[in-house]
């Protein structure tokens, strides 16, 4: 088999970023998936979407993500809505900590606000607000369904005749004089004149196929959902001092994370301490929660780097290899502004948002990581 392109990983990243290249004129490529599309992150996300992070790049690249959704929304029918997200603060330490934020955000472009309880109580009636000393509102944040936003593109590539393969494990890559040749799988070879490893936290395991050590470890998170419902809560809740949010997802049901102590590079399993604090929280704010049912809980992974941003772009040392891996739990959000600076390094372009340059592999190599005003999120 040969391909212009073979992309390895069909999550949320993989498959948009074929679809760019697709407009970019290029169709011969092959899609590589282990287990089925979406079975990665992208199935098991929160869906939350924002700009108000704490980085140059962060920002800058998340602003241009979220210019990208309601395009991707109208063109493949994604649901997608801005309805904010809500920082609540209980501690007055914590208020003076996000009024820094939010200067840096405002400062560039992000509208982020410090606003009160009772502004609170207005955007979400059915919260109880008396432990809340302020709040930090995005009102440009917002959600999409993470479901459609990877099998409705993926219908179009079908159409399109780009070959997704399904229950096929990239297993090591093929490198010549550096340059990429294509791809080893459990079914057989797959020539390639460019390849991109878009494999979530499995992209190091292939990386290392060839020498290159990602600095990407995985860290288990846990989430559940309940029973759906008619929408009546809009943004994204965060409980900053116990790291714990709450979301009513597109589709009606209530998402709930929570951080307990966790251990990279394990297996993830399910355990009651998730339960307990979750429900414990958000029986708080909202005691009308106690009456309604869970119905799923699961575990998925973020792809961690060491400065909590991804890398993404050529790998320099291989002509014609591509990552773009370690979103550190924002893989999502950003997914479109990654597609497209893609589709542009692939067919011999810039990323459009120059900040993605930073976002090289090499940044580790030379020791040179991303700065944030504040370690968050
Ligand atoms: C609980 C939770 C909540 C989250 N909430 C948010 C959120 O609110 N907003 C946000 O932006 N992000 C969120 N994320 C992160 C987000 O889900 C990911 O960053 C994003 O889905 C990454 O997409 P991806 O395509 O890179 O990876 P994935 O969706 O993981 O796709 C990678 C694919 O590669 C495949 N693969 C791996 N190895 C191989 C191989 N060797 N050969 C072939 N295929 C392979 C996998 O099976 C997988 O399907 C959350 C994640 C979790 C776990």
């Amino acid at each position: 088999m040969k391909a212009e392109v073979v992309v390895i990983g069909a999550g949320v990243i993989g498959v948009l970023t074929t679809a760019a290249l697709l407009e970019k004129g290029i169709s011969n490529i092959v899609v590589v998936e282990k287990n089925y599309p979406g079975s990665g992150g992208s199935f098991r996300c929160a869906t939350g979407i924002r700009a108000s992070f704490t980085s140059r790049e962060h920002v800058e690249v998340m602003k241009r993500a979220i210019e990208l959704w309601p395009i991707l929304s109208s063109k493949y029918g994604i649901k997608y809505s801005r309805d904010g997200y809500l920082w609540v603060l209980t501690r007055e330490q914590d208020v003076e900590f996000f009024k820094k934020v939010v200067e840096f955000q405002n400062s560039r472009g992000v509208p982020t606000r410090v606003i009160g309880p009772s502004e609170v109580q207005e955007l979400v009636p059915t919260m109880r607000t008396e432990k809340i000393i302020a709040a930090v509102h995005d009102p440009l944040a917002g959600k999409a369904d993470c479901f459609e936003a990877v099998l409705n593109p993926l219908r179009d590539l079908r159409k399109q005749g780009v070959s997704i393969l399904s229950r096929t494990q990239a297993n090591k890559l093929i490198v010549e004089d550096n340059t990429v040749k294509g791809v080893h799988t459990d079914k057989g070879v797959i020539n390639a004149d460019q390849v991109l490893v878009a494999a979530g936290g499995g992209s190091r395991k292939l990386l290392k196929t060839i020498g290159i050590d990602l600095p990407i470890r995985d860290l288990p998170k846990h989430v559940m959902v309940t029973e759906t419902f008619k929408p009546f809560i809009k943004p994204l809740i965060i409980d900053w001092s116990t790291s714990s949010y709450i979301l009513q997802l597109l589709h009606g049901n209530f998402y709930i994370g929570a951080d307990i102590p966790e251990q990279y590079d394990v297996e993830a399993s399910n355990k009651i301490e998730f339960l307990r604090k979750a429900a414990r929280v958000w029986t708080d704010y909202f005691p009308w929660l106690k009456e309604v049912y869970i119905l799923r809980y699961w575990t998925g992974f973020y792809d961690m780097t060491p400065d909590h941003h991804p890398i993404i772009g050529p790998i320099k040392e291989v002509e014609g290899l591509y990552v773009a891996a370690g979103f550190s739990g924002h893989g999502f959000m950003m997914a479109p502004a990654v597609a497209e600076a893609l589709a542009e390094y692939i067919t011999g372009g810039k990323p459009v948002v120059k900040e993605f340059e930073n976002l090289n592999y090499e940044r580790f190599v030379r020791g040179d990581v991303i700065k944030e005003i504040a370690v968050f999120g």
